[in-house]
């Protein structure tokens, strides 16, 4: 028995596992095998079993494929070599001359993409605060044929009202895409709300153990998913199938994961917010979050991303992402292991400073990516850490007295 597309009325958690990821025919295999195989002999001339030449098909991909399209209730996946290549392949379905509205905090490696590369073949980019329905609105002109954007946002988790930018893309025919590598489809599901297009870094979440890089496009829209199907095939960014084993072995567990991410980024967001060394903190799961009612509405769940502020500046910053323990101090996010990553010096050290500090993203702010592990041990390294931060302040504040003093003196 195999559970196919049909079978949507199944439990997220249940399609997780099951959906075109029934027994191997040939063998039996329970779990799909990874098709190490380049290509696929025909039967005859004119006659092949559905499966050609790897680049364009291939079985371990395709289970990877409709399980991902079954858990954002959709028709259509397809699975790319990785979250930018993903990125690509819908860029690739533009033309010159066309524009594009982004959202202006989204993945720094897309705004690479859009302006190092895709504004080379006359295609203009647009970005905009997509926190403000009417800042999105007044960047539609007669070229515009995209929006683009991401929430919750990497990494100050704000919010876009994806019900009202679906509505403004039909009102006015323009393809909605919406990047929901950080929610992923058991919290947030856009196509529920006027989204056409879904992208994906399987890198993150839905592979969920730090160990492959991926990525995917989601749609219910046969042109749309006819035009994406060719870029992908055409140009060839295509994840192997082991990539593709590992990505649909870690979706099995991605609903118990992500409750779990989710029950402790609340208890380590709970515990900052009332620390005396951290003066603010960014979660959309916490009252304080003023998009908190917005997130309630359009998420059944608020995620694994915390980000704060610590008191003290870049001294206690650093004190505090050399300090921890088990919190490694790396990029990415969404695995089992937690992370710390300090966006400023980090993934967003490429935008100029004072852009920086104007989008928030202060020498202060620390993201966290919190893992599975005890929420306990979680809490104790975070306040060890934060001590070492705040030591740090009072030592940089006694060796700036000290500096001034010196100076002083040296006047005299
Ligand atoms: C990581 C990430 C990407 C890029 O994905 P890769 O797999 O690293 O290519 C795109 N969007 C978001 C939101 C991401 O976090």
């Amino acid at each position: 028995m195999s559970i196919d597309n049909s079978d949507c009325n199944l439990d997220f958690a249940t399609r997780a596992i099951h959906q075109s990821q029934g027994a191997d025919p040939t063998t039996g295999a329970l779990i799909t095998p990874i098709f190490q195989t380049s290509t696929f002999v025909l039967e005859e001339l004119g006659k092949n079993k559905g499966y050609q030449y790897a680049r364009t098909h291939n079985p371990t991909r395709t289970a990877l494929e409709e399980c991902l399209a079954s858990l954002e209730n959709a028709k259509y996946g397809v699975a790319c070599a990785s979250g930018l290549a993903a990125v690509s392949v819908v860029a690739g379905i533009l033309k010159s001359g066309d524009h594009v509205i982004v959202g202006e905090d989204v993945y720094g490696g897309v705004y690479r993409l859009f302006e190092r590369v895709f504004s080379r073949y006359d295609i203009k980019f647009t970005y905009v605060n997509t926190r403000v329905i009417d800042e999105v609105e007044a960047a539609i002109n007669s070229k515009t044929r995209l929006i683009w954007l991401e929430t919750p946002t990497n990494p100050l988790l704000r919010l876009a009202d994806l019900q009202a930018v679906g509505d403004l893309a039909k009102a006015h025919n323009l393809i909605y895409v919406v990047d929901n590598t950080f929610a992923t489809p058991y919290f947030q599901r856009p196509l529920e709300f006027g989204a056409n297009v879904i992208v994906h870094s399987t890198t993150k979440y839905l592979s969920g153990h730090s160990d492959i890089i991926g990525g995917a496009v989601i749609t219910s829209d046969e042109e749309l998913y006819e035009q994406i199907k060719f870029v992908q095939n055409a140009t060839g960014a295509v994840p192997g199938p082991f990539d593709c084993y590992l990505a649909l072995r870690g979706i099995k567990t991605l609903a118990l994961r992500m409750r779990e991410h989710e029950r402790n980024a609340i208890a380590v967001a709970e515990f900052l917010e009332q620390h005396p060394q951290v003066q603010e903190v960014y979660y959309p799961g916490l009252k304080s979050h003023p998009q908190y009612e917005l997130a309630r509405r359009q998420m059944s769940g608020f995620g694994g991303m915390v980000s704060f502020v610590v008191k003290g500046g870049l001294p206690a910053a650093r004190a505090l992402c050399n300090g921890t323990k088990l919190f490694q101090l790396a990029e990415s996010l969404g695995g089992v292991k937690s992370l710390l990553c300090h966006p400023s010096s980090m993934t967003h050290a490429p935008i100029p400073r004072d852009v920086q500090e104007h989008c928030g993203i202060v020498e202060g702010l620390v993201r966290l990516s919190v893992g599975i592990e005890s929420s306990i041990d979680l809490i104790a390294d975070l306040e060890q850490a934060l001590g070492l931060a705040s030591k740090a302040v009072s030592s940089s504040a006694a060796s700036a007295d000290l500096i001034a003093a010196k100076s002083l003196v040296a006047l005299k």
